[in-house]
């Protein structure tokens, strides 16, 4: 495999999106319990069995399918969410997915910019979806500071990430089933917003 030179972005072909898809799923296998327990402080506990669902799918997916583009790779993604996740997250990140991949196009490899631009259409839908706007306590504030942030650097976009999930703890949740907590949704991590990091934590390690 060529070397990129230190501090270039790799290719960003259908190859590397399989290996980002791959290592995500990876990251869901690992972190599930930690998302069904904090879903299960402002929702109904399970967050992390839908993702796992969802992300099993994806693999299976990828491993029958080998599409040749990094927008087919997405869109390809995006169904198995939608089709096999039944609560709140399942639409919204195929929503997320489907609308990043079809930004890109037919494209056989796209730069760092390209890649933010499409994520930023996909956030754009997810917004326009679920009606939340950051600040509301859901994935869209992991999704927001963490797209904006690419225009600097994959690590600048986990970290920012990381930070965005962290910020919801104080927030008070007004989409989704943490809302109808009210007061009693302050103090705890969103579910959406911590598995929404990790997207961008895998993206940072598998161009790293
Ligand atoms: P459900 O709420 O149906 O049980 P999940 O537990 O899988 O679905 O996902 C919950 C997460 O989905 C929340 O933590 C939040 O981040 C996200 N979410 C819920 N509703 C919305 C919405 N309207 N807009 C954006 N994100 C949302
Ligand atoms: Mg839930």
């Amino acid at each position: 495999m060529p070397v990129a030179p230190p501090g270039s972005d790799p290719v960003l072909d259908a190859a590397f999106f399989r290996r980002w898809l791959t290592a995500l799923a990876a990251a869901v296998e690992r972190e599930a319990d930690r998302l069904t327990d904090l879903d299960a402080a402002i929702g109904d506990a399970d967050h992390g069995s839908n993702m796992l669902r969802g992300f099993r799918a994806v693999s299976a997916a990828l491993d029958t399918d080998a599409p040749a583009t990094p927008g087919a790779v997405l869109v390809l993604a995006g169904r198995q969410l939608v089709s096999t996740v039944g609560g709140a997250s399942g639409p919204l990140y195929g929503t997320l997915l489907r609308r990043a991949g079809k930004a890109l196009g037919d494209a056989e490899e796209v730069d760092r910019e390209r890649l933010r631009e499409a994520l930023r259409t996909g956030v754009d839908a997810v917004a326009q979806l679920g009606g939340a706007v950051p600040g509301d306590k859901t994935m869209l504030d992991v999704l927001v500071p963490a797209v904006d942030a690419l225009d600097d650097s994959f690590a600048a976009g986990a970290d920012a990430a990381g930070k965005g999930a962290v910020a919801t703890v104080p927030l008070r949740a007004r989409k989704g089933r943490a809302s109808y907590l009210g007061e009693r949704s302050i103090g705890h991590q969103d579910p959406g917003a911590t598995s929404s990091a990790l997207i961008f934590t895998t993206l940072a390690e598998v161009a790293g």
